[in-house]
């Protein structure tokens, strides 16, 4: 019999166990899943879990959709090699599944800098539910907390603690947050509200080192000599994706895997999907490696046409959010090359939307607090309408219409 095995159960894998199922894949699935628990949302990990933990509302789906969708979740398990030639993947539960087709949903992990003590008690990432489990656990001990990195989890794990009334210290290497994903006027505005929110935030400054006292952390020193006392370091220093099990079976690497519009790797029988993948994105003319949940579910349900032989190319508008405080923020499309921006709204009514121009294409649209925009951002680049100046003044209506 044909037989599909999904290894990882992240957002990519769980949502393309049940789409092949839904799309008419009659074949077996397998989905093996590293974790233990029952696959689940991680947004909600540096958000609002923290504050209250509820491990029953992060479920992706209940365990019976997968019994009703005839998917094998294996929980617990690894995928420890594949033989890309015997079409057989090994499991660290000693079993060999062979298989018609493999995909790889492996995900990404966070990055630890190489630096002494950063194996202190105290200091710690979030990537996982067993991470948030620890670091809740740890939460009525702590009073002093320094985040390292000023990206959307270090962003919204510093809100999340300043909500918990806890003194909060956030270190950015770069001159402003959230530099790599949004426009200048989006980081001010976050920097400015977060700082009133009570977050000591620290642009241009490097970690230096990680202090302890028997063997658990006790503060932070930076590249501009400060000593920042914290019971809880948490680096947010972005993620690598986990392509081991791919480059040992001599799959082709590019910050990811390498796949092709229809999801495939470089091996025959080999698909790969969401935080681990990378590709080349038509719009952004350039390969990207995408991290958010949008591109894993979206090219999970992409991938169970293509391998119910429904083939199409991958072209799916990029979306993204993050909350903050009370921040909304949502981007949508993708901001390489960007020549012009124009502003729509007011930050000091902290609602406004920030559009991205390459030349005139539309190309991204970052917005705060602004849902309405967001949604007609993704329409707009989904039909590859560009607005010019005067629609964008002209306001929402006018906006809506041109998106159809
Ligand atoms: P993952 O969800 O990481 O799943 C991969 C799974 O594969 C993991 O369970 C991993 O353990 C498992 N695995 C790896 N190797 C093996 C193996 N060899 N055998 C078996 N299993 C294996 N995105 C947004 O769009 N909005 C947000 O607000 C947002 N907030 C986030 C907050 C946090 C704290 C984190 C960590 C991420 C957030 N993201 C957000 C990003 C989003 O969660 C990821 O982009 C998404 O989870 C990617 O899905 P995936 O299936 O590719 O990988």
């Amino acid at each position: 019999t044909r037989r599909s095995v999904i290894v990882g159960a992240g957002h990519g894998g769980s949502q393309l166990s049940v789409s092949l199922r839904q799309e008419g894949y009659d074949g077996e699935i397998v989905l093996v899943s590293d974790e233990p628990d029952l696959p689940y949302h991680r947004p909600p990990l540096s958000k609002s879990y923290l504050k209250s933990p509820d491990a029953g509302g992060l479920v992706l789906r209940a365990e019976n959709a997968y019994r009703d969708a005839n998917v094998e979740l294996v929980s617990g398990v690894r995928a420890i090699k594949i033989d890309a030639a015997a079409q057989t993947v090994e499991l660290s539960d000693g079993q060999v599944l062979p298989y018609s087709e493999l995909v790889l949903a492996t995900g990404a992990r966070a990055r630890i800098p190489d630096l002494p003590g950063v194996d202190l008690e105290g200091v710690v990432t979030l990537r996982t539910i067993m991470d948030a489990r620890s670091i809740r656990e740890r939460i009525d001990s702590i009073d002093s907390v320094a985040i390292v990195g000023g990206g959307f989890i270090g962003m919204e794990m510093a809100h999340s603690f300043v909500g918990l009334g806890k003194k909060v210290t956030l270190i950015e290497a770069a001159p402003r947050v959230l530099a790599r994903s949004v426009a200048p006027i989006v980081s001010a505005h976050v920097e400015r509200r977060s700082r009133e929110a009570g977050i000591d935030i620290l642009t241009d400054v490097q970690l230096a080192g990680l202090e302890g006292e028997n063997g658990r952390v006790s503060a932070v020193t930076t590249s501009d000599g400060r000593t920042i006392a914290a019971d809880l370091v948490v680096l947010g220093i972005g993620a690598i994706p986990n392509v081991e099990l791919a480059r040992d079976a001599g799959l082709l690497l590019d910050n990811g895997i390498v796949v092709n519009e229809s999801l495939q790797s470089s091996a025959a029988g080999i698909w790969a999907i969401g935080d681990c993948v990378s590709y080349d994105h038509k719009q952004a003319k350039r390969r990207v490696r995408l991290e958010s949940v949008q591109n894993a579910t979206d090219q999970a349900r992409h991938l169970a046409r293509v391998l119910v032989g429904r083939e199409t190319a991958y072209d799916e508008v990029a979306w993204f959010w993050s909350d903050q405080g009370d921040m909304k923020l949502q981007t949508a499309g993708l901001c390489f090359d960007a020549d012009r921006a124009l502003v729509s709204g007011s930050p000091e009514d902290s609602a406004f939307s920030v559009y991205h121009f390459r030349g005139d294409e539309l190309i991204a649209v970052d917005s705060v607090n602004k849902p309405a925009d967001h949604m007609v951002a993704r329409r707009l680049l989904a039909a590859g309408v560009s607005p010019t100046e005067a629609d964008i003044a002209a306001g929402p209506q006018r906006m809506k219409e041109l998106s159809g």
